[in-house]
């Protein structure tokens, strides 16, 4: 008996002891990979207590190949979807600043303030929106209603069911500039509505009567300024402005359209929070996007609202200096320098390549950091140059993948790649990008 008892005792402990054996080596290996210094940052211990500012690496070649060398290329580089990872070292370094704590009995009940036009907007993410438009000049707030969305893409299909008519005999048409945002024309007709349908290209718009002009300034996917194109009088105007931020377009004046939508998934990096507002100036109108996103969710998490109101006031704390304790370094300082240096960094893959071309902008002055610089859109609209065709097949050959011109309504020469993955993503695809020769 004792014997049995011995002898499962060393089988325990020889397979314990090589689990654990494994565990270190893996440990170590993911730990040596955090601290990889792609662009000069600390390990990722380091960064949540060290103030940290992405140090700017002079030029591509001084990158380190290492993660070329240890995927050989051969790891899959998916830069299709816009997700904004970028952004998760900034807030890791902001450690509790941003922690919410929510007691199981806290915001049981749907409604919020039941004296608001959109009664299920929190008061608390009401202020903060204004405060950090203000903070950022962006945005005409005063006298203006604000509807709560989950996402601006609630909001989308809210402004829509606003904007129509519900008398008319046909669908009112909705149109876009080209190259526009890949989601409009499926996320328009994806219920065949009879109050809207999407009707393509503004450029191409002849049709007599009321229609919907969407104006995506920045626009996505090319990063350009817009301004609508059709202007006829039975025309309204929905301005998508998810990307008029300081981190990636100058600020010139407070934006004071009919109807802007905003979100954090582009401003502050928190996509997965879902939640979008609306800065809407008819109050028939906000009344109306209300009864849709009642109808669709009976409102928006009241959970997500409280950590996006946390979240913006640690932004506005920091640059109006609320807060005495070390802030680190502001929001959009960081992800201005972080989007500079990215840009910069695929200039010049794209220059050593030699195979593709980007866009060039404009500088402009910047109301916000109070000096004239370019615009550094969330997207790269990349174009395969000499005779390659279709350029979204042309990366997939090599692994990388990105969405190409036809779902933003132009030609397969152009491909949208996004801007805002994680350092280690976005360097292996700018280092793959420079070595592709025909
Ligand atoms: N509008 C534009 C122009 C976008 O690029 C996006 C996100 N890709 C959205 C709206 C949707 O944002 P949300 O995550 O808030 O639904």
């Amino acid at each position: 008996m004792v014997q049995i008892a011995s002898v499962f005792s060393m089988r325990h402990f020889f397979v314990l002891s090589l689990a654990l054996n494994v565990s270190f080596i893996l440990r170590s290996v993911f730990e040596r990979e955090q601290g990889l210094n792609w662009f000069g940052f600390e390990s990722e211990k380091d960064q949540v207590t060290q103030r940290t500012r992405l140090s700017v690496s002079s030029s591509l070649s001084s990158i380190t190949t290492l993660a070329e060398a240890q995927d050989c290329g051969e790891r899959i580089i998916n830069l299709d979807h816009g997700d904004p990872t970028m952004y998760e070292k900034y807030w890791q370094q902001m450690g509790d600043k941003t922690t919410v704590v929510i007691p199981g009995w806290q915001y049981m009940s749907y409604f919020s303030d039941m004296s608001n036009i959109c009664w299920f907007l929190e008061p608390e993410f009401a202020k903060q929106v204004v405060r950090l438009h203000k903070v950022v000049g962006n945005a005409v707030t005063d006298g203006r209603h604000i509807v709560v969305g989950t996402g601006s893409s609630q909001l989308y299909l809210a402004a829509l069911f606003a904007l129509s008519p519900s008398d008319a005999s046909e669908p009112i048409s909705v149109v876009s500039q080209a190259p526009y945002y890949s989601s409009y024309p499926s996320m328009t007709d994806c219920l065949k509505s009879g109050l809207y349908k999407w009707a393509g290209e503004a450029h191409n718009f002849s049709k007599e009567g009321p229609y919907i002009e969407l104006v995506t300034s920045p626009n996505n996917p090319d990063g350009t300024a817009r301004h609508s194109v059709v202007n006829r009088n039975k025309g309204t105007l929905l301005h998508d402005l998810a990307y008029y931020w300081p981190q990636y377009t100058p600020i010139s004046s407070p934006a004071d359209h009919e109807l802007m939508l905003f979100t954090v998934s582009k401003s502050t990096g928190h996509a997965g929070m879902r939640i979008g507002w609306a800065i809407v100036k008819d109050k028939e109108v906000a009344k109306r996007m209300t009864k849709f996103v009642e109808l669709n969710t009976i409102g928006v998490s009241k959970d997500s609202q409280i950590r996006a109101a946390k979240v913006l006031k640690a932004i506005s704390d920091a640059y109006e200096h609320v807060d005495d304790s070390e802030v680190g370094e502001t929001f959009f300082d960081f992800s201005y320098h972080n989007m500079a240096e990215r840009w910069k960094l695929l200039r010049e893959a794209v220059e050593h390549s030699g195979m593709f071309s980007l866009p060039k902008f404009p500088p402009a002055f910047c109301t916000f950091f109070n000096q004239v610089s370019e615009p550094r859109p969330a997207f790269a609209w990349l174009k395969c140059e000499k005779d390659i065709e279709d350029c979204e097949t042309f990366l997939r050959d090599h692994k990388i993948l990105t969405r190409g011109g036809k779902h933003f309504g132009v030609g397969p020469k152009y491909v949208r790649v996004s801007m805002l993955d994680r350092d280690e993503n976005f360097i292996r695809f700018v280092k793959r990008l420079s070595t592709i020769r025909v």
